[in-house]
């Protein structure tokens, strides 16, 4: 499993692009998402991402290389069409479960009334 540091407040978590448990950031944006993945043991090392949440959570944000973070936003560019597939495909799941419960509830409801 990946660990990542949440940009926020300095904490590690499981995954750059999960919600901080303790804050709740979650990262939205390209850029805030190559950040986290920069910031994660995709790119780093354990021992690193501990130095910088420590760094975090004294109040010094993370500096960022601008041309590396470039790169990182670029190559997530060309693999954001993927991941917005399987976001829309995850919607529509959970669209289709909502309208066969919601349906599945209005059958059995009609089914107790003429019971
Ligand atoms: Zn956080």
């Amino acid at each position: 499993m990946s660990e990542a540091v949440c940009l926020k407040c300095g904490t590690l978590k499981h995954g750059p692009w999960v919600r901080c448990h303790r804050c709740g950031h979650l990262p939205a944006d390209v850029v805030d998402k190559a950040k986290h993945e920069m910031t994660s043991t995709h790119c780093l090392s354990q021992a690193d991402l501990k130095t910088i949440a420590a760094q975090i959570q004294s109040g010094h944000p993370r500096h960022f290389d601008p041309r590396q973070l470039e790169r990182f936003v670029a190559a997530l560019r060309t693999t954001r069409l993927d991941s917005r597939t399987k976001e829309q495909l995850v919607a529509n799941v959970v669209r289709w479960a909502v309208i066969l419960g919601a349906g599945g509830g209005v059958f059995w409801f009609f089914h107790w009334l003429t019971r």
